[in-house]
């Protein structure tokens, strides 16, 4: 308890100016999470009191929040906390055998602090860098490229306890790697100019040129921009405050989707021109950037970016000399849960909440950010409405197909020559992709991350479009000596993690499915349990929450339907089979015993069924 207290007395100098920088607004509850962690290596019981207090909240919320975030530790971690990235693209790297080598190296249990709290080593969800991967973050900076050589020299690094800032620089490089280039990756954007094009034309011009278009969400549900955009508009604001809203969801969490990345790194001046031009267009006063965590290493230069655009007169007071457009941009940073991809998620998030997703209607557009209507599109949508700004939606709406026009950007990893991002009008065929790509024995593409689709080699001639396969961008390869059955094992540990837990179906389902897949893994599967698969895809598919839940199974459903040999092959019998052998767990006993006989072995002598001699 005294503790507690001196700990509360030498919080108290620390966190105030955290509290201050934020205004004491809960709406920052998990950005203030965030910084003082940062100040204090965890969040301590006395931590988590002093922030309610000073927010004017039950300390209950403040604690509710914090355990919900994968990246935040209410418990002390090592110093020096190693997350290796787990997405199966990394897998297929060897990230396996580094973190057992890692772990070696460092005396260290996977998943624990190590004695003197030194270091801890873990696994992540995908980190968005599957084309330089395997790669992991240490203290929230990311690593690519990691190779035996290099983990040997990380060990060493940590024992010494080196800073972060004398590790080799050339382990923390990440490249673009744009492999093929487009009407947005083709050419330079600058500051302002898209921005400047959509001021001239005014803001029902604008709109217009957003419905010419045709422009649908590049976050995956390919809903229609212009829609969005003319709902929040119109939408009457409520409360005292009246207020309109942009958000943009950076939050790229589907492992093998890292397009954003790349956007967020080097065409971060068209993205701010997007956020504004639907600020404008709309007539929202606030553009907010939703920063996946595992992209706090970009957070400077954006920053940086939108002081310059300050300076330029392109945010703030009077945006390019307009008397009624006064806009400004924040970017917050996510603590690590996928599900806040999900845009009403995304919002709670935003609003210092856990990262549930609301009930809908109403929508964001009509009661989004604080019950206002808000604008949520994904960066790569935002990108090119700053196209659409500059040439017009008659020039964007030519390119594509019909129902799918422009461009899209892919992040294509896995077995493939050139890893990297490439950007094609809608309609390309899977298999030219495969062909640039250098994909030469490819027997399956993962499409749209675990919770998009499996395509087999009979489905390559089919077309990258929303009225074919669509996609937020992941295209993971799997060449022919590939596993099936353990890329869709991957897949089903990812959802069972990643399950925010609000509904029952999901929650319990996805770790259902997770361990009946390591059941048929460990050769203990049967027929059964390909069954409870299926069962368990329908009632998630019909039952879940959103749409987390409701894709979980997704995976495992094409890999059986397309790749059933790959499961079958490791059924033990078409009968039912207990995950525990029980005759087998009695082995030591009958060793001790020194007893072999039948009537010492579970089922031989009652002769009960379903135990094998
Ligand atoms: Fe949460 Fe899953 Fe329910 Fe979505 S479906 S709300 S992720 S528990």
């Amino acid at each position: 308890m005294s503790q507690d207290y001196a700990e509360a007395g030498q919080l108290d100098s620390r966190l105030p100016p955290i509290f201050e920088r934020y205004r004491y607004e809960a709406r920052y509850l998990v950005q203030i999470l965030r910084e003082v962690q940062d100040a204090l290596g965890h969040l301590p019981a006395a931590a988590l009191s002093a922030v309610a207090r000073a927010l004017c909240l039950p300390r209950a919320r403040v604690e509710g929040v914090a355990g919900f975030y994968s990246f935040f530790h209410l418990t002390p971690v090592g110093r020096y906390r190693v997350l290796f990235s787990d997405n199966i693209t990394d897998r297929m790297l060897g990230s396996g055998e580094l973190i057992d080598r890692l772990c070696n190296k460092l005396w260290v249990e996977r998943g624990k602090v190590s004695e003197d709290r030194l270091v801890s080593v873990d696994t992540t969800s995908c980190t968005g860098m599957c084309d330089q991967g395997p790669a992991l973050l240490v203290n929230g900076r990311p690593l690519t490229r990691m190779s035996a050589e290099r983990i040997d020299r990380i060990s060493e690094l940590i024992r010494k306890q080196a800073p972060l800032s004398d590790w080799p620089r050339e382990y923390f490089l990440i490249e673009d790697n744009i492999r093929r280039y487009d009407e947005l990756l083709g050419r330079q954007w600058p500051n302002g100019e898209a921005l400047k094009a959509a001021v001239a034309r005014g803001r029902e011009a604008m709109l217009a040129e957003m419905k010419l278009s045709n422009l649908r969400g590049r976050g995956g549900a390919g809903f229609t921009t212009h829609i969005k955009w003319e709902s929040a508009r119109r939408a009457p604001c409520a409360g005292e405050t009246p207020a309109r809203y942009v958000v943009c969801n950076a939050d790229e969490g589907e492992p093998g989707t890292f397009k954003d990345r790349v956007l967020l790194s080097s065409y971060a001046d068209l993205l701010f021109d997007g956020i504004s031009i639907a600020g404008f267009t709309i007539g929202a006063t606030l553009g907010l950037v939703y920063l996946r965590g595992e992209y706090a290493y970009l957070l400077p230069a954006l920053n940086e970016n939108l002081a310059r655009r300050r300076r330029d007169g392109l945010l703030g007071t009077r945006v390019l000399g307009e008397d009624d457009f006064n806009f400004d941009i924040e970017i917050h940073l996510g603590a690590g849960a996928y599900v806040c991809g999900e845009e009403t998620a995304l919002l709670e998030s935003l609003e210092g909440k856990r990262g549930v997703p609301r009930i809908r209607p109403p929508f964001p557009a009509t009661e989004g950010y604080l019950g206002q209507p808000t604008v949520v599109n994904n960066v790569e949508t935002l990108c090119k409405a700053a196209l659409i700004a500059v040439n017009g939606g008659a020039w964007f709406a030519g390119l594509g197909t019909k129902q799918s026009t422009g461009t899209k950007l892919l992040s294509i990893s896995g077995d493939v020559e050139t890893p990297g991002i490439y950007e094609y009008p809608f309609g390309v065929s899977v298999a030219q992709v495969l062909n640039d790509c250098g994909a030469g024995n490819a027997q399956a593409v993962q499409v749209s991350g675990p919770s998009g689709t499996c395509l087999a080699m009979h489905e390559f001639s089919r077309r990258i479009a929303f009225e074919d396969v669509p996609t937020a961008g992941a295209f993971m390869v799997f060449g022919e000596h590939r596993d099936m059955f353990e890329v869709a094992r991957n897949f089903a540990h990812f959802f069972a993690h990643e399950s925010c837990g609000f509904c029952t179906p999901c929650r319990v389902g996805t770790s259902l499915v997770a361990n009946c897949m390591d059941k048929i893994a460990s050769g203990q599967g049967s027929q059964h349990d390909i069954n409870e698969i299926f069962k368990i895809h329908r009632l998630l598919h019909a039952a879940s929450h959103c749409g987390l839940g409701q894709s979980a199974c997704n995976p495992l459903f094409d890999t059986l339907n397309k790749f059933r040999p790959a499961y079958e092959r490791r059924l033990r019998s078409l009968a039912f089979k207990p995950a525990f052998d029980l005759d087998q767990a009695l082995a030591s006993a009958r060793q001790m015993t020194g007893r072999d006989d039948p009537a010492a072995h579970f089922g031989l002598a009652a002769g009960l069924p379903g135990v094998e001699a």
